[in-house]
């Protein structure tokens, strides 16, 4: 048998373990292997070894009978804020040092139950609050493009920055991670891969630490458009758990990027995005997409959303107003960590929750609690909420002359650590191009794009209509064939 190989996409992986050219014992030992090694890129939490050989023995039994599910035997990561049942999950917080969950993720058990084999858990930013992953209690993951060219104090973005890495690396087929601003995308731009946020409500959240359950939701980083549909596929579905999540419509993302009957794609580009920041790389991320969409025959449509300008404050407000009233729970009580030195219960909680919560953290939920309060709330909470109805508004009226729309996923490439150290502020400004899609609930793909005279990933990012996942990821595969 020839040696597995772990540098190919789920597809090639798929074709070698159901011919019996390679089997997923092989594939997941090397893998294992493999993860070992690049130990210096941080990019697991846990790792899963012996859970992960059971699974790959027994999906092997299941190949070898010809019973092989959707993702049989293909090794997959997911994110450090999914519960896993028996695998410590923290959200990459010390709150929750030590919490085994006696449950797992509706996402987890969907992919599990299609085969997967878990190799273990990626790195994040603390409860997902973060561009950069320096952020979390583990310190944070290394950026590979970065490190193979000599710079490893580039940062892989944030917060998904462990599951980006563990994919650009080769040490996993693919990563399940969440996005509530950004935090698949622009990871997935900053290391050269694919990361498919999908429309909100696709996928279920029960299981999945919440950050703000507004805006937060499931999807992958992968190697390809079809890597990331293929395990969408699996994920995607009504869940009685969340009460968020719908019943999904029209075909599987899969057969959407093989459908060969439309057409003419009318793609559209803000025009607010284009004159928001003017820079070379992003003159270059522009011209690139304009090609690209030609090339693929596409047509392409300058549209207006006048309101996108307000979209990070807005962002910034309600995602933190949330998070102050989900962070609550961790109270010392029932999981995690507590304070060992305190004096009564009230000491307890404060002193938990001091010890236990990073920097970042403490200061968002302090800032979402003042947006919160009375007197203020009409101020910044409702103000920020009717901006998000203008701006999906804005999207809706787009979405009636073009059927997608592209944009630069960053507004530079990869920056590196403690670059944004001095201004709080430059770091929030690091999302301007991908929270407006979590407002308005859009399906989003970021696929890479091209390479900054340095050699680092640019990505774009193709948007479209709430539940129009399929086209966005027919239009994010036809890019991508285009750059080859
Ligand atoms: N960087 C954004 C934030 O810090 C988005 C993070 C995310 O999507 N989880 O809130």
């Amino acid at each position: 048998m020839s040696a597995a190989s772990t540098k190919t996409d789920i597809a090639a992986t798929q074709a070698a373990l159901k011919s019996g050219k390679q089997t997923s014992i092989e594939l997941t030992t090397q893998l294992l292997a493999e993860i070992d090694k690049r130990r210096d890129l941080n990019a697991f939490v846990q790792i899963t070894r012996e859970q992960a050989l059971k699974q790959a023995a027994a999906s092997d039994a299941l190949l070898r009978a010809g019973k092989g599910r959707a993702l049989e035997g293909v090794p997959i990561s997911i994110k450090a804020n999914m519960c896993a049942k028996g695998i410590e999950t923290t959200a990459a917080s010390r709150v929750l040092e030590g919490f085994v969950p006696t449950y797992t993720a509706t996402v987890v058990q969907k992919i599990m139950d299609a085969g997967a084999v878990i190799v273990g858990s990626t790195n994040m930013d603390e409860f997902g609050m973060g561009s950069s992953t320096e952020n979390s209690c583990y310190g944070p993951s290394k950026n590979p493009i970065g490190v193979a060219l000599g710079k490893p104090d580039l940062s892989p973005g944030g917060s998904s920055g462990g599951g980006a890495a563990a994919v650009a690396a080769n040490l996993c087929f693919a990563s399940l991670a969440t996005d509530t601003g950004g935090s698949i995308r622009q990871p997935a731009s900053f290391c050269g891969v694919v990361g498919f946020k999908p429309s909100y409500g696709l996928c279920s959240r029960w299981g999945i630490m919440a950050y703000a359950s507004s805006l937060d939701q499931a999807g992958v980083i992968g190697k390809t458009v079809r890597d990331t549909a293929t395990v969408l596929d699996v994920m995607i579905g009504e869940d009685v758990k969340d009460s968020t999540s719908l019943k999904p419509v029209g075909t599987s993302l899969v057969a959407a990027l093989d459908d060969q009957a439309k057409k003419k794609w009318r793609v559209g580009f803000p025009r607010e995005f284009r004159d928001l920041v003017q820079t070379p790389i992003l003159k270059s991320v522009w011209e690139a997409a304009e090609q690209r969409v030609k090339a693929m025959g596409g047509e392409l449509v300058e549209v207006s959303l006048p309101h996108a300008k307000y979209a990070l404050p807005a962002y910034y407000i309600l995602a933190l107003s949330e998070a102050s009233s989900n962070l609550a729970r961790y109270d010392g009580v029932r999981y995690g960590h507590r304070s060992a030195t305190a004096s009564d219960i009230t000491d307890m909680y404060e002193k938990s929750r001091a010890e236990g919560f990073g920097r970042e953290t403490k200061k968002r939920i302090l800032l979402g609690t003042f947006a919160l309060s009375a007197g203020y709330y009409d101020q910044y909470y409702e103000k920020a909420r009717r901006i998000r109805t203008l701006l999906a508004n804005d999207f809706r009226a787009a979405f009636k002359s073009v059927d997608v729309l592209v944009w630069p996923t960053t507004p530079t490439p990869p920056f590196a650590f403690n670059s944004h150290s001095a201004d709080p502020l430059t770091m929030y400004l690091e999302d301007v191009f991908t929270v407006p899609v979590n407002l308005a609930g859009l399906p989003a793909v970021s696929i890479p794009i091209l390479s900054s005279p340095e050699g680092l990933p640019m990505g774009l990012t193709v948007t479209g209509p709430h539940l129009g996942d399929q086209a966005v990821a027919r239009v994010a595969h036809e890019i991508e064939r285009e750059i080859g």
